[in-house]
């Protein structure tokens, strides 16, 4: 197989780091960067020295020079707290972003994939959402700063496709989780393994019974590579996810019996415009590939829950930042 030169943005986050294992583990060269807003270096501490991996210190929303054959943008905070703790940065970085990365492509006659979000879809009225949905978002809620702004990545990545021909694969990633998820933080499954093997209550918002659909890491991570593998000419948008939907009061049951803790849940506020209902289409993505999740809920939860058990017995885990949620 050729060696390619891949950059990684993003690349000590949550789903980074696992995309630059798999990555180096099919022995291409990895140039990680991240400003580690929302990453933590503990997550590529172990690649370190390893053959073909380098990493940088970088902001996405300043240009960036390198000689690469692939790009991956993954670089933005995707939990709720974080990209709300400092909206217009998170815009910038989805929009600079892009711009910086695709005017790299660009140079580079690079291929670039975008992990673009089921939140493109904002709280959807249609059900499953499929791409040709074109979504409900709230453009001047709290959650725009994201919304919108991988929204505006996405018109840029197809601007550059049909104006400089800049290779680009369009990926809409629905609720992922797995091992290296920060702890509580803000989001509903790393939140709910935290609260739950720490004797705390899980923290329900809302009445629990808006549903999500979640995907186990390695499966995602498995879509991300199947999709950057198609003919240069498609495009997507595809969505990527594990269309088994449950509510968030079945998760936290889910959660409670695998962390063998009795259920005890506080009820909060429900955070303004959290979408009601979410649920890939990802007959696109099957056509395309053959992709399809493979991890059930319950194994990929019991997975994440030994992550967080063995982290926390061995207290190594430091959020960045503080955060009000959960
Ligand atoms: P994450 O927060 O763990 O990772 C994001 C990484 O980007 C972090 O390491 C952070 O420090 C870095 N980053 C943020 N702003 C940056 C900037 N301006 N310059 C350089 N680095 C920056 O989140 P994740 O779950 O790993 O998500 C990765 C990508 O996938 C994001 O773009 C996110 O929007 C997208 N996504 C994730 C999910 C999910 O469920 N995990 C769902 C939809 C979309
Ligand atoms: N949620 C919850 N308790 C928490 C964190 C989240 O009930 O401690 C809910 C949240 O309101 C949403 C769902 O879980 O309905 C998923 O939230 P998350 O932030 O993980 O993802 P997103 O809303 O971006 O899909």
């Amino acid at each position: 197989m050729t060696q390619l030169r891949v950059l990684v943005t993003g690349g000590a986050g949550f789903l980074g780091s696992h995309l630059c294992d798999r990555l180096l583990e099919a022995e291409h060269q990895v140039f990680c960067v991240d400003n580690y807003s929302s990453g933590r270096k503990d997550n590529i501490a172990h690649l370190i020295g390893a053959t073909g991996f380098e990493v940088a210190e970088h902001d996405v929303t300043l240009p960036l020079d390198l000689e690469v054959d692939q790009i991956f943008n993954l670089a933005c905070p995707a939990s709720p707290p974080f990209y709300q703790s400092d909206p217009v940065q998170t815009t910038k970085t989805s929009v600079l972003g892009a711009i910086n990365l695709l005017d790299l492509a660009r140079r580079c006659g690079a291929r670039i994939l975008q992990a673009s979000t089921s939140e493109v879809y904002g709280d959807p009225l249609v059900h499953p959402q499929s791409e040709s949905y074109r979504g409900n978002v709230n453009a001047t809620g709290p959650r725009a700063c994201y919304d919108e702004g991988k929204r505006c990545a996405e018109a840029l990545f197809f601007d550059y496709h049909r104006h400089y021909g800049v290779d680009i694969k369009v990926m809409r990633i629905f609720n992922t989780y797995g091992p290296r998820m920060l702890f509580d933080d803000g989001r509903v499954v790393s939140n709910f393994i935290h609260q739950s093997l720490t004797g705390r209550p899980i923290t329900v918002y809302g009445d629990g019974r808006q549903t999500r659909s979640f995907c186990y890491v390695d499966d995602q991570i498995d879509g991300m590579l199947a999709l950057m593998g198609t003919a240069a000419g498609v495009t997507g948008p595809v969505n990527v996810g594990n269309p088994h939907e449950i509510t968030i009061l079945e998760l936290a049951e889910e959660i409670s019996a695998l962390t063998e803790q009795r259920p005890d849940y506080r009820y909060d506020t429900i955070p303004k415009d959290d979408p009601a209902r979410r649920c890939p289409d990802i007959s696109a993505m099957t056509d395309l590939t053959g992709w399809q999740p493979r991890v059930p809920l319950k194994t990929g939860l019991a997975r994440t829950v030994e992550d967080f058990r063995a982290r926390l017995s061995a207290a190594t885990d430091t959020p960045p930042l503080s955060l009000n949620a959960g």
